[in-house]
């Protein structure tokens, strides 16, 4: 049977996987969550133990997208999605130590993590608009890795027209670059002046718009929509089988922004994954940290760090979780997050805040202990992480007296994508593979608008619209 999906904020009926690509944002201001969770079945999983990440991909997901798919179809479309990538595991574990491992989500086309769903995604929108004869305005937002990871997924794809907003001077060169030399006709680059809550919230504002909305056909490829989430749900898999599960429990450090990623293990331990602990791994900008410490939810000023791809005050995805923790309670939820727009700021009751400790642990990790582990790292161990990572590591290393399971760190991004702190920390100046190279010579292309949703929207409204 195929699988329903029904918005947190409860107002509309439950809508199937190709409306909730499409949709993004739920039309009420809620983002979707399947309706039930499907469970594992633990003997083909089991079978999975030597499978490859593609054969893991197809089976993980295969609830999911049962009705919308054929099984041939989609399995083309993951295929094509991983043959990008320059390591055949996909998402290959190194050991750092007597039990503790990194997972390098870095091995795609734009060396973070981000690529492990997007290519997915470009695929299946491409997939269902060939099918329609219609044509979409994707339309999201970045604090570096989204922006860049979308375009390569979407460049030259004939139904789909990319329009990213990043927060002007807040992304480091080679992100900016990964973006603004994508030459393809359907690629457009937007500097907001303004932080990425900013960005995120003209992406919010433009899907809210009923009329521009349906006007540009938008659609989103921020971790509000499900299909991203769910195709991360497969690397926890494929982690948790290579190091002894289904039957042993594992425990996951994830370095954490809008609170996707994190929640892609959630929604793995939902389907039956043994998962021991998630560990939420925060830069200082730490509304996660302070809200499973506190229970309280309170947006802070945003403060730029050497991991801009986890300066967040606003982690979208977390309403998803919240959603649970107040029973799936929509009218609970939708006052929460009222009372969060209005105040900044809410409280969840004590039942729901134990209920979220019993799985997740959180962690701040400051500038100077992201550059003490990036220098460890290389020390101890002769590995070089990028930022994002250390600060998974140093959240690890803090939790490692709340597990004996292997703890396993996403590496999220690849070194060369953060060379400056890399060289402040250890000295070295990590190369970029040479596939990238040109990319720091090549033509940037990009605007600068105000953070100010009318001159966005009439900049969109102007843009080609043939690819
Ligand atoms: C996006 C990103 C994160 C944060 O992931 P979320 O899903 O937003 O929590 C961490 N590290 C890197 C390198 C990223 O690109």
């Amino acid at each position: 049977m195929s699988m329903r999906f029904i918005s947190t904020r409860g107002q509309l009926p439950p809508a199937s996987f190709e409306d909730v690509l499409f949709a993004g944002l739920a039309g009420d201001g809620g983002l979707y969550v399947p309706e039930n969770w499907p469970a594992f079945d633990r003997d083909r999983l089991e079978e999975l133990q030597s499978a490859s990440y593609q054969d893991v991909a197809a089976e993980v997901l295969q609830p999911f997208i049962e009705g919308a798919l054929d099984e041939g179809e989609f399995r083309t479309l993951i295929d094509g999605a991983y043959a990008n990538f320059k390591h055949q595991a996909i998402a290959p574990l190194k050991q750092l130590g007597a039990n503790d491992w990194l997972m390098e989500l870095f091995h795609g086309p734009t060396l973070a993590f981000k690529d492990v769903a997007l290519q997915l995604l470009g695929r299946l929108f491409q997939h269902f608009l060939e099918k329609r004869n219609q044509a979409i305005t994707i339309v999201g937002a970045t604090s570096g890795d989204t922006g860049s990871a979308a375009i390569v997924a979407t460049a030259g794809l004939a139904h789909l027209r990319t329009v990213i907003l990043h927060p002007r001077g807040r992304v480091s060169e080679v992100q900016r670059r990964q973006m603004t030399t994508v030459h393809a006709r359907n690629i457009h680059n937007v500097a907001i002046e303004g932080s990425f809550d900013d960005c995120q919230a003209l992406v919010k504002a433009m899907f809210n718009d009923q009329d521009f909305r349906e006007r540009q056909n938008l659609a989103a490829i921020n971790s509000i929509n499900w299909c991203r989430i769910m195709a991360q749900v497969v690397y926890y898999v494929t982690a948790a089988l290579a190091l002894g599960g289904p039957w042993r429990r594992i425990a996951f450090s994830v370095p954490s922004g809008n609170f996707g990623d994190v929640y892609a293990g959630y929604v793995a331990a939902r389907m039956g994954l043994p998962i021991d602990r998630l560990v939420v791994a925060t830069n200082r900008n730490d509304i996660l940290a302070r809200f499973f410490a506190s229970g309280s939810y309170e947006a802070g000023d945003v403060h730029p760090t050497m991991s801009p791809s986890m300066d967040i005050q606003v982690a979208s995805n977390f309403e998803r979780l919240l959603f649970d923790l107040v029973g799936r309670d929509s009218a609970r939820l939708t006052k929460l997050m009222a009372a969060f727009a209005e105040e900044r700021r809410f409280s969840l009751d004590p039942d729901g805040h134990a209920r979220a400790r019993e799985e997740f642990s959180a962690y701040r990790i400051d500038e100077e202990e992201t550059l003490a582990v990036m220098a460890d790292m290389v020390e101890c161990t002769g590995e070089v992480v990028d930022p994002h990572t250390a600060v998974g590591i140093a959240a690890a290393q803090k939790a490692r007296c709340e597990t004996d399971s292997p703890l396993v760190t996403l590496a999220t991004a690849h070194p060369a994508k953060f060379p400056d702190a890399v060289f402040r920390a250890t000295g070295l100046k990590p190369a970029l593979p040479t596939h990238l190279q040109d990319m720091m010579v090549r033509e940037e292309r990009f605007s600068v608008l105000p953070n100010d949703l009318t001159a966005v929207q009439a900049h969109i409204d102007q843009l080609p619209t043939e690819s």
